[in-house]
């Protein structure tokens, strides 16, 4: 925090810029006869509360996030599996994030490990964590172009500002792609230092099409797995169980009193 000298009272930039909140305090002070020790805390508390909130902004900017996808919107009852506790304890984030910790989502399509992958990335950044999401084919794109130009060091590096990456639909790297192991490197340079979410259809048993060859399937799982939560989402899809919900309506009305509809009237 900045320590403010007691011969050089060094206002914050925001305090008399364009949008200074000055104005307001200075008439709120003037009417309420405040002294200057305390006018000036609002002033510094106002400026660290705006910068903290427009590091939020720039994080959420990077995050590259799936819109409208939260907690809040997600539905615990439809996964058993997964308690909002443990989820909300992920979210603090210090347990795992810092040591380089992963978190593995496994479920078949529709089953909301995209929904939950960030919406636990928005948490974290609202905690002041650093999160990227990506699908990972669109990931390993980048990171070959980076190879060809021979920059994937670098561009690995650059990575190392995401507390956490999360790599969206791991199954979908294409052959080609697999080739060229550059996920591997990924996943080695991150190893025990910076954390990774990765949600796929299929836990390991399709992982050998990701990755050049079996030793290096066998090094990539061994390396993600040493420090791991792994959740199975063995749920019916989220959108067909919705279709047939809408389809059946809100059904016939029972046409006798039970002691549940005389309870709800
Ligand atoms: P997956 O990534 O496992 O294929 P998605 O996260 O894309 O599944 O979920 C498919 C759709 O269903 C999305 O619109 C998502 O928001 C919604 N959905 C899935 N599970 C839930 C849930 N438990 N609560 C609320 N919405 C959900
Ligand atoms: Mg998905």
């Amino acid at each position: 925090m900045a320590s403010f000298s007691t011969n050089c009272v060094c206002l914050p930039s925001s305090s008399y810029g364009p949008n200074s909140p000055n104005p307001k305090f200075a008439e709120q002070a003037d009417k309420e006869g405040w002294p200057a020790a305390r006018f000036l805390t609002a002033i510094a508390e106002h400026e660290l509360a705006e910068r903290d909130r427009r590091r939020i902004e720039r994080h959420l900017v990077e995050a590259h996030l799936l819109p409208g996808k939260t907690l809040d919107t997600f539905e615990f009852e439809a996964v058993p599996m997964i308690s909002r506790a443990q989820i909300m304890a992920i979210t603090a984030g210090d347990a795992w994030l810092e040591k380089g910790a992963n978190l593995l989502l496994f479920g078949p399509p529709g089953g909301g490990k995209s929904h939950l992958a960030s919406a636990i990335g928005l948490a974290l950044i609202e905690n002041g964590w650093r999160v990227l999401f990506t699908r990972t084919t669109d990931l390993v794109q980048k990171l070959q172009v980076a190879r060809r130009e021979l920059g994937l060091e670098a561009a690995i590096d650059r990575l190392d500002r995401f507390h956490l990456l999360i790599l969206d639909d791991l199954a979908y790297v294409t052959k080609d792609q697999a080739e060229t192991s550059v996920l591997f490197e990924l996943i080695s340079a991150r190893y025990e230092r910076r954390s990774m979410l990765i949600t796929a259809n299929q836990p390991f048993g399709e992982w050998g099409k990701v990755f050049p060859d079996p030793a290096m399937t066998l090094a990539a799982v061994d390396r993600l797995v040493h420090h791991a939560s792994i959740f199975e989402m063995n749920v019916e899809s989220y959108r067909r169980r919705e279709a047939i919900e809408r389809k059946r309506g809100p059904g016939r009305p029972a046409s006798y009193a039970t002691p549940a509809n005389i309870a709800a009237d």
